[in-house]
Order: structure tokens, then sequence, then C-alpha cells
């Protein structure tokens, strides 16, 4: 059951520098010495624990890319893909990786992004501070790959908003303190009439409907929301009126490369572990790793593997250089999150029966893996984005 272990230290491959390989290996040995052992039980329980917040905010990992005024570590977008990809290549469970990442990298960015220093002090702070969980409200029961089309509503009133509507498959939704949530702001909604308002956990009206159940991601709590005449003051409203469409798209390009980086490390974790079992397992009095099939199973493993990080670090250094990346974040996330599913299935191949049973984890990783071609934009939508892109 043991992962080939790396040493920790690999070539400076841009735009990583010798301070994030180092914070690479802190998060490293945090996930392996604090989560790894424990996160089999908070899978069965199917929540991690809310002191966890506390603990990744205490180590520095809940504020990395924030300024230091704001109790972040003042580090950048760099810093937050190396805790987006270690988190999976560490051998952390993807509901566990969920929570914390949904609260890093796609609820608190738009606050940072779009807040007024308000929330800043209201939201972000306590954010970084691990004492409010955040979550980000995009998806309705009716309306996921077509975000245009949302149809929870805030009606303006004297001082701010009624909202009256519904969410589903939030990620920390349950027990998310404040909710960074789409609402339609004019009669017809669409692309010009998308708002982003701030709701919190205890605003009369607001109600977590349902904890859902699912194939993966056991760990983390995805919930289904429903919001009745919820009243949210003008204070609360993120970014312009109408403007929402903006966020949104801003918001996309960083969570498809997040989850791209996510995918490079857990086909990494996969190769390893396999490539330590397939030395381990012996069949017709030999290690299985000498046979052909295996190794080249291993081997197109290390090529996907290869592949896929290259696409998402090119895509990297575009993206925190200021360039347009849309089509090379596109293609990374579909590239790697199909990958990344090969990978754990191919984990599971090798190990055989073990393969599918619990305690080998590589099950996990399989039914952890399928929500990637699902989550922040489907294989089919990002298809549609880039062949659209060649003016087609
Ligand atoms: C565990 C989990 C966690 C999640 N966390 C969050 C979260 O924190 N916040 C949030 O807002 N959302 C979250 N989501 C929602 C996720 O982003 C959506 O599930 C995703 O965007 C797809 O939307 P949908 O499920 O409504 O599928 P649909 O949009 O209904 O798509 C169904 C099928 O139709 C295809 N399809 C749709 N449109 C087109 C098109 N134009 N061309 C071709 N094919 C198309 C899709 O590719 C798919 O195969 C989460 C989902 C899950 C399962």
């Amino acid at each position: 059951m043991s992962v080939v272990r790396d040493t920790g230290k690999r070539a400076l491959v841009p735009p990583f520098e010798e301070e994030h390989e180092e914070l690479r290996a802190t998060i490293r040995r945090w996930v392996e010495s604090e989560i790894v052992p424990e996160q089999g039980e908070w899978e069965e329980r199917r929540e991690f624990p809310r002191e966890l917040f506390d603990r990744a905010a205490e180590l520095g990992f809940l504020g990395l890319k924030y300024p230091e005024e704001l109790g972040g570590q003042g580090g950048d977008m760099i810093h937050d893909a190396v805790w987006a990809e270690e988190l999976a290549a560490a051998g952390m469970c993807g509901g566990v990786g969920a929570g914390l990442g949904a609260h890093t990298g796609i609820a608190t960015p738009p606050v940072f992004n779009f807040g007024t220093d308000d929330q800043h002090e209201r939201f972000l702070r306590p954010a970084i501070r691990g004492t409010k969980i955040a979550a980000l409200g995009i998806t309705e029961p009716g309306a996921g790959s077509d975000v245009a089309s949302i149809r929870t509503k805030a009606e303006r009133v004297d001082g701010g908003w009624v909202v009256n509507g519904s969410k589903t498959f939030i990620t920390n939704g349950v027990r998310a303190d404040f909710l960074v949530c789409a609402v339609k702001t004019t009669s017809e909604g669409g692309h010009h009439g998308i708002s982003f308002l701030i709701l919190e956990s205890d605003m009369p009206g607001y109600e977590v409907t349902r904890k859902l159940e699912k194939l993966g991601w056991h760990s983390s709590d995805t919930g289904e929301l429903a919001f009745i005449d919820v009243e949210v003051p003008d204070a609360n409203l993120l970014g312009d009126e109408n403007e929402g469409f903006k966020l949104i798209m801003a918001n996309f390009q960083w969570e498809r490369l997040l989850m791209a980086l996510g995918a490079v490390g857990a086909m990494d974790w996969c190769l390893r572990k396999t490539i330590a079992y397939a030395q381990e397992r012996e069949a017709f009095g030999r290690s299985i790793g000498s046979f052909q099939a295996i190794r080249h199973k291993i081997a197109e493993m290390s090529v996907n593997l290869e592949a896929g990080r290259a696409m998402t670090y090119s895509a990297l250094r575009l993206l925190t250089s200021g360039q347009d990346a849309l089509r090379e974040v596109t293609a990374a996330k579909l590239f790697t999150q199909r990958a990344a599913v090969d990978a754990a299935d191919d984990a599971v191949q090798v190990h055989g029966g073990y393969g599918y049973m619990r305690e080998y984890e590589v099950e996990r990783a399989l039914r952890d893996a399928r929500l990637g071609p699902i989550g922040g934009g489907t294989d089919e939508v990002m298809k549609e984005i880039l062949g659209r892109g060649f003016g087609l």
C-alpha cells in the first residue's frame, strides 16, 4: 500500500522557483502526516472536521496569495498553484481537496478581486483566518453549463435586495458561513443581468435543504440551498450591478487551471502508487512490474502525466504573466481531467482485485477523478470553447 517516495526535490521548472518548491515540501509533509492517516474515517463520515480550516489557516495555507495587510502570506498565484497541485500529489482525497480548494481557489478570489475594503474586512480576513468558511454558488437545479440561464432572483428594495431561488451542488454548501452567489438582477437575466451578492448563512430565509450523496469526494459537504425572501444589504453587492458575468468568466479561468493542476498532482500520485505496487506484487514467480504489459501501461501513464503537466504549466506561465490564456487553460483542463480518470483506472487495473478494495485507495482516486470532466465546465463545453476559438 505504499507510494514510491520521491525525494521531494525536483528540477526547477518555470514558473516555479526555489521558494515554491520549499512550499511544496511543506504542504507534502502536512498532508502526509496530518491528513492521509485520518481521511479514510472522514470519507466514511462524509465530512472532514471544520478544525482543518483552522489548522490550514494556522499554517498560512488559506492566505497564500493574499496580501499581508489582510492576514495573508503575501504570495501570488504561483503559490496557490503549488497548493492545488501538491494537495493531490501528496495523496489527499478529493473531498478534502475540494473543500479546502473551493474556499481558497474559487470562493475567496472574487471577494479579493472585486470586493470593497469593508467586504475584505468582513469576509476575506476571517476566511484567511479560517473562522469563516466560503462557498461559491453559481449552479442551480435548472442551470449548470448554461450559466446565463440562472433563475435565482434578487429584487431591488430600499437599502438592498430580496433574494429568492435555489442553488445546487455547492461545495462547502452545508457549512459555509458565506456564499458568493450569482443572482439575476434584471428581469431578463443573462449576460447583462447577473450580479453577485454575498449571502450569509445566518440571514433569515437562507436554508440548507439537502446534503448530497455522491460517487466521489465523500468527505466534502456538497449542499443544496434555498433562499426564501432573504434580505441582503447593499453592502453585500460584490462588484458592479449587472456585471456578474465578467466575474464568472474571470473566476472560471483560475478554477479550470487549478483543476488541471489538481489532476496533474493526482496523476503523479497514481503513477507512484502503481509503480510501488508493481514492484511489490508477484505473479507467476516474478514481480508484475517485470511483465511487458504492466511496464507499458506504467510507461503510458507517465507520458500522459508529463503531457498534462507540460500543458498545465504552460497555461500557468501565460496566465500569471498577464497574457490571454483562454485556449491554453481550456485545453489543459480538457486534457488533464480525462487523463486523470484514465490514470486512476490504470492504477486500479494494475492493482488487480486489490484495486477494487477500499484500503488500497486507488478505487477512491477513480471515483474522485470522475468529477473532473464535469465540474467547472464539462468536457463538451471545453470543446465548444476551443472549437469556436477557431472561428467555427
Ligand atoms: C461534487 C460537485 C461539486 C460542485 N461544486 C460546485 C460549486 O461549488 N459551485 C457551483 O456553482 N457549482 C458546483 N458544481 C456544479 C458543476 O460546475 C456543474 O455540475 C457543471 O457545471 C455542469 O452542469 P450540470 O451538472 O447542470 O450539467 P448540464 O449543464 O445539464 O450538462 C449535462 C450534459 O449536457 C452537456 N452539455 C450542456 N451544454 C452543452 C453544449 N452547449 N454543448 C454540448 N454539450 C452540452 C454537458 O457537457 C453534459 O454532458 C459542482 C458539481 C458537483 C457534481
